[in-house]
């Protein structure tokens, strides 16, 4: 089968030839309908040989949807042909957090060489994928698996947190959102179907930006030395209630930091080597700054009833999987209108 991977440290992305997969007892294979592309994975393809905790070669993607095509000896709850999403986040599946769902938060996986399919282990990029148990596939139920991939990592993520801080998010309080990419521009959405907050998106590109006022900010700013200000005065000098950032890079991590207001939440989703000066004086007062991980596989199902109703859409553009060199180049340019995916059978 065909399959995408990362094979020697600081090369690209190839397509190559591998086996088909075969399930063993309690595994799960799956023919994939798409896969998504998202930006963490030039994060893994940043590692120094010594900083990557798993080997060569990687099958890529961490946004999975799939058809359920072999099931291994003893697996119950999914049937052959059933249309399937990958919860990614793969835990140990014993301990508390596991337990609740919230694998994204297993203390165990680390230490135990347990890693996420496209973070470790064989990823969605491929014809065939293999899931180590049913537990980590949830029914598309009628959603288009193209369309819908992406809410397991892009919509999942931004979701995550702000159902967390959703208690504050309040009627008129206007939130920041930092970076309108394949994250961002689904954090919109999802802000505008479960607050009515005010919603300022920030990017260094003028399409994102353009796609944040298509998605449902209510004002966007270019991300340079001005944004402070503009955000400043557009909150009567307050500053904003909660912070998105899906960039994390310094400038925006600084940004994130310059522009909360008193007793604000700065959640730090993009990994962009940025760090934000925490201690008393530093942040206005009472601030709370997050770096999330993901999400639970409860709040997948959530995204994905979010999906259903039409709530939100991800902007898809797609390519046949043998086109993912090309997609990975796109996504590095900035060139990807919200969410690169990959078709296997195109
Ligand atoms: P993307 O490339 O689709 O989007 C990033 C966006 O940020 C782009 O629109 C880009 O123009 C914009 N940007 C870059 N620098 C900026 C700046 N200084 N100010 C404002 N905007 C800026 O990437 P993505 O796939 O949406 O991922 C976003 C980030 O989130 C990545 O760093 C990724 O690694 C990370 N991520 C984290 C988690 C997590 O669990 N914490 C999960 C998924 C992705
Ligand atoms: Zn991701
Ligand atoms: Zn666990």
């Amino acid at each position: 089968m065909k399959a995408v991977q990362y094979r020697t440290v600081g090369g690209a992305p190839e397509v190559v030839d591998v086996p088909v997969p075969v399930p063993g007892p309690g595994q799960v294979l799956l023919a994939m309908t798409a896969a998504g592309v998202c930006h963490s994975d030039f994060v893994v393809m940043g590692r120094t040989a010594a900083e990557l905790r798993f080997p060569l070669p990687l099958t890529l993607g961490h946004e999975g949807a799939g058809i359920v095509a072999q099931t291994g000896a003893g697996v119950t709850g999914v049937t052959e042909g059933e249309a399937v999403a990958v919860y990614g986040a793969w835990g140990c599946g014993r301990c508390g957090p596991c337990a609740q769902g919230r694998e994204n938060y297993c203390p165990h996986a680390a230490l135990r060489g347990i890693f996420s399919p496209g973070l470790g282990a064989p990823g969605a990029m491929a014809e065939y994928m293999l899931i180590d148990d049913a537990r980590h596939l949830l029914p598309l139920g009628g959603l288009d698996p193209v369309r819908a991939v992406s809410l397991t990592d892009a919509g999942l993520t931004p979701y995550h947190m702000i159902k967390a801080l959703l208690p504050g998010l309040l009627p008129g309080a206007t939130v920041a959102v930092i970076g309108v990419g394949g994250l961002g521009h689904v954090a919109i959405q999802l802000l505008r179907a479960l607050t009515a907050c005010r919603i300022i998106a920030l990017d260094v590109s003028a399409e994102k930006r353009e796609l944040g006022v298509e998605v449902g900010a209510h004002a966007v700013f270019r991300s340079d030395a001005s944004a402070v200000d503009a955000v400043r005065e557009r909150t009567g000098g307050l500053g904003v209630r909660a912070v998105f950032d899906f960039a994390g890079t310094p400038a925006s991590v600084a940004l994130a930091g310059a522009v909360a207001a008193i007793d604000a939440d700065i959640c730090l989703v993009g990994i962009g080597g940025g760090s934000l000066p925490v201690g008393f004086g530093r942040l206005p007062l009472g601030v709370r700054v997050h770096v999330p991980y993901w999400g639970s596989r409860a709040e997948l199902a959530e995204v994905l009833e979010l999906g259903r109703s039409g709530a939100v859409e991800v902007r898809v553009e797609t390519f046949a999987l043998t086109e993912a060199p090309k997609a990975y180049e796109r996504l590095h340019r900035g060139g990807v209108r919200g969410r690169a995916v990959l078709i296997p059978d195109a």
